[in-house]
C-alpha cells in the first residue's frame, strides 16, 4: 500500500500561499535556512509541506529548477517514499519505543523527552549524510518537547552542523521557548476554505457530500480535523447529542449527563481504534491510566470537550435557525436544530451556549465527567423553562 509520505509535492499542498512563496523564494536564491518553524492551525497540511521541503532538499537531480518539486524517481525520492532514506528523520513522540535505555522504552513517551531529542536529532545531527548532500530532520507536533528538550535543542539550533536542516512542525507555536522560536525562519500555514475541505473530503476519501460539508463546517478549515472527525464517526456522536437535546423537554438531568458522557467514551473508543491500526500514530494519551483499548481519563476528558463542542454547535445552529440562516448542510441536523428552535428563544439558546461554556471549565477544573453532564442538563432545563 502506497504510505502517505509518496507522492507528497508542492503542487498537491493549496491555499497556503503565503508560506509556499517563503519557501520556493529560498529554494530559487538557493540559500534554505537551516531550521524552519512550521506554525498554524492543526490539520492544514504544515506536515505535508514539510514533507515536501524534506524530499526537495533530499532529491538527487541537479538538472531541475531549483524551486521545482523533487523528481520522485531518482535513488533519493525512492528512498524517502519508501520511508528508507538514511538522511531523513521523522522525530515524534512514538520514538521513544526505539530508544536504546529500557526505562525510556517503557515511558508513556507523553513528551518528546530531552533523551529522544539528543538520542534521534542532535547527535545523528551532528554526523555527514551517508547519500545526499544534507540530513533533515522533521519534528511534528514540535511542542511537545519538554523545556529540557528545548534547551538542549537549541544549541544544536545555534550553532548547526553545515549540512542539517531542522524542520519544527507545530499548532502550539507559544509553547514553545521564545529563544527556539527566534532561531527558526517562522513559515506560517493558514485554515483552508470549507469549500476545499468539503471537496477534499469527498473525492479524496469518499464521505458522503452532505457529511462533508457538515464536518467541514464544524473544523472550520482544517482538513485534517475534519477527516479524523470523520474517522472517529463524530457526525454519529452530533446526532446522538441531538437526540439528548431533544429528549430535555422529558428533563432527567442524570440520564442526560449519562448519555453525553457515553457519547464520549464512544468517541474515545474510535479514537484508540484509529490509533491501534496507525502505528506511527500511537498516542499513548489515549490509554493512559487504563488497559490497552480501555479509554483512559484524558481520552475521556477530551473526547467529552468535542462532545460539548457538539452540543454548542447544536444550539448555534438552532440560533440561526430563528433567524433563517442554517449553516449545517444535513437534513437530520438541521430537523434536530429547528425542534431546539421551536422549543426555545433566543435568549435561553444563548444562555445555554455560556452554560456549554461553564461545562467546560467544570471539566478543566477535574469535576467528574459525569457531573459535568448532570449539571450541564440542569442549567439547559432552567434556561429552556421547563419544569424540574
Ligand atoms: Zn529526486
Amino acid at each position: 500500500m502506497c504510505r502517505p509520505r509518496c507522492n507528497v509535492r508542492f503542487t498537491d499542498i493549496q491555499h497556503q500561499d503565503r508560506a509556499l512563496s517563503i519557501l520556493r523564494r529560498a529554494l530559487r536564491s538557493g540559500r534554505t535556512h537551516h531550521a524552519y518553524l512550521f506554525e498554524g492551525p492543526e490539520g492544514v497540511g504544515k506536515e505535508r509541506a514539510a514533507l515536501a521541503l524534506a524530499a526537495r532538499l533530499l532529491c538527487d537531480d541537479s538538472e531541475l529548477a531549483a524551486d521545482a518539486d523533487a523528481c520522485g524517481s531518482c535513488e533519493s525520492c525512492r528512498m524517502f517514499a519508501a520511508e528508507t532514506h538514511p538522511d531523513f528523520r521523522l522525530i515524534h513522540r512514538g520514538l521513544h519505543k526505539l530508544h536504546p535505555d529500557r526505562t525510556i522504552r517503557s515511558s508513556k513517551g507523553l513528551y518528546l523527552v530531552v533523551d529522544v531529542v539528543r538520542q534521534f536529532l542532535i547527535e545523528p545531527a551532528a554526523m555527514k549524510p551517508s547519500h545526499a548532500r544534507r540530513k533533515v530532520f522533521l519534528i511534528r507536533d514540535a511542542e511537545r518537547m519538554n523545556e529540557e528538550a528545548q534547551n538542549a535543542l537549541l544549541k544544536t539550533l545555534e550553532e548547526p552542523p553545515g549540512d542539517a536542516r531542522l524542520v519544527l512542525v507545530t499548532s502550539s507555536a507559544h509553547r514553545l521557548l521564545p529563544t527556539i522560536r527566534s532561531r527558526c525562519q517562522r513559515i506560517p500555514f493558514d485554515l483552508l476554505p470549507a469549500a476545499f475541505v468539503t471537496e477534499r473530503l469527498v473525492r479524496e476519501h469518499l464521505v458522503p457530500e452532505g457529511d462533508a460539508a457538515v464536518l467541514a463546517g464544524l473544523a472550520g478549515g482544517r482538513l485534517g480535523v475534519a477527516l479524523h472527525w470523520h474517522r472517529i464517526d463524530l457526525l454519529g456522536a452530533l446526532e446522538q447529542v441531538a437526540a439528548l437535546l431533544a429528549g430535555l423537554a422529558d428533563p432527567d438531568p442524570e440520564a442526560f449527563g449519562k448519555g453525553l458522557v457515553e457519547c464520549a467514551t464512544g468517541l474515545a473508543e474510535h479514537a484508540i481504534g484509529r490509533s491501534a491500526v496507525q502505528a506511527e500514530d500511537v498516542d499513548d494519551e489515549l490509554n493512559e491510566g487504563g488497559k490497552k483499548g480501555e479509554v483512559g481519563t484524558d481520552a475521556l476528558r477530551d473526547a467529552l470537550k468535542l462532545v460539548l463542542a457538539l452540543v454548542a454547535s447544536l444550539l448555534r445552529e438552532a440560533l440561526l435557525v430563528r433567524v433563517d440562516a442554517p449553516r449545517l448542510a444535513n437534513r437530520r441536523l438541521t430537523a434536530a436544530a429547528q425542534r431546539l428552535a421551536a422549543g426555545r428563544g433566543e435568549a435561553s439558546l444563548t444562555s445555554g451556549i455560556a452554560a456549554v461554556a461553564q461545562a467546560e471549565w467544570m471539566l478543566d477544573r477535574n469535576v467528574a465527567p459525569a457531573l459535568v453532564g448532570e449539571r450541564l442538563a440542569v442549567a439547559l432545563l432552567g434556561e429552556a423553562g421547563l419544569p424540574a
